[in-house]
């Protein structure tokens, strides 16, 4: 039976990547040792390091004036590195348009002053005018994919300070224009790579101005100044993340995964909209391409679908335990025949409990 992995993360990664790493995983470029094993700061290593981020500058068009960071401790790590680089003494303001941007605001009120705005209305998923006067703040920080939620923010917000974004779960799955931000920032375990690494992109203007207090492994001037290895790296992670890279690249870069992930969420999409058995309520402006959510009309028939498709092979539909029913996430590893299995077997499903 073939598997469909719908994690959310640590998600799917690209069969090619897997498959390749596993061939080299014992003995890497000849070395009679796993890339795991060797010095961050050998000559083998340091190439993959630079690999890898000269691939990510490609794929993302990242201009020099950014600093590219390989950093511990996945997103909720830059939660904290956020506020302690970038506040300084004034205030940080936090669009609230998911349960992610609400636990990024809530760390960042440990550091200094926080303003929010809730774009979240009764009325539909997110209300845009609700971003208001955004002048005079140390910075501006919203989820452009809220994961949990399955809304997304397509259009980047017009901001009048620095903008910084947390890009966890739709980092490489749409081209960007990377100078309109201060900051992005992902936790690798979606799009990227393994868990265990953040992928940070920041204006080097910004660096050097963090709290006295921040802890070394969270100072981004330090990370920027020691090639991100001030101390040990995750470095499987770091090298699996430089595969993935190159695997985009040979898929025809993030303008191929664009196209191939707006025909798997348009297939998703339209599937449930044209059923009056499944649901998503979300408007078409905000749904998020990575993480589609539906529901059936009562929660135990969410659960019997859950349990049945893990049993036909398509695992991990469960959605977040704050908003139940399900959730199927499509990040780029994700292929079109894996979409295809899930709306043959909610088909299926449908015909046998309608
Ligand atoms: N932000 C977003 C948008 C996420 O989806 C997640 C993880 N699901 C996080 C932050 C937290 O990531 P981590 O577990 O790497 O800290």
């Amino acid at each position: 039976m073939t598997v469909y992995n719908f994690c959310a993360g640590p998600a799917m990664l690209p069969a090619d990547v897997m498959r390749s790493a596993q061939q080299e995983f014992l003995n890497y470029q000849q070395l009679g040792v796993s890339v795991m094993e060797i010095s961050h700061r050998s000559a083998e290593y340091m190439a993959v390091a630079e690999e890898a981020e000269q691939n990510l500058r490609d794929l993302m068009v990242i201009p020099d004036e950014y600093a590219v960071l390989f950093m511990h401790g996945g997103a909720r790590g830059q939660f904290s590195a956020i506020p302690l680089n970038l506040l300084g003494q004034g205030e940080a303001l936090y669009l609230l348009n998911g349960q992610w941007s609400v636990a990024a605001a809530n760390e960042a009120d440990k550091f200094g002053a926080v303003v929010r705005r809730d774009l979240r209305t009764e009325q539909g998923p997110l209300d845009l005018s609700l971003i208001g006067d955004t002048a005079g703040f140390s910075y501006v920080h919203y989820c452009p994919n809220e994961t949990v939620d399955g809304v997304a923010m397509h259009d980047i917000p017009q901001v009048d300070s620095p903008l910084v974004a947390d890009m966890s779960s739709c980092i490489l799955g749409r081209e960007l224009d990377v100078s309109k931000f201060a900051l992005i920032y992902a936790g690798a375990q979606k799009n990227v790579g393994p868990a265990g690494l953040a992928i940070v992109i920041v204006r080097k203007d910004l660096l050097g101005q963090a709290d006295p207090k921040t802890p070394a492994i969270l100072d981004y001037a330090l990370a920027q100044k020691t090639d991100s290895m001030y101390n040990t790296p995750p470095t499987f992670a770091w090298y699996l993340s430089g595969e993935v890279f190159k695997w985009i690249k040979q898929q025809g870069g993030v303008a191929a995964m664009q196209q191939r992930n707006r025909t798997k969420a348009d297939a998703l999409y339209q599937f449930i909209d044209a059923s009056d058995f499944y649901r998503n309520e979300i408007a078409a402006d905000f749904r998020s391409e990575m993480n589609v959510t539906f529901q059936l009309h009562d929660d135990e028939l969410n659960k019997r679908f859950v349990r049945e498709a893990e049993a036909a092979g398509l695992k991990a539909l469960e959605g977040h335990r704050m908003v139940g029913g399900m959730r199927a996430s499509i990040y780029n590893a994700m292929p079109l025949e894996g979409i295809h299995a899930l709306i043959d077997f909610m088909e299926r499903f449908e015909k046998a409990h309608r």
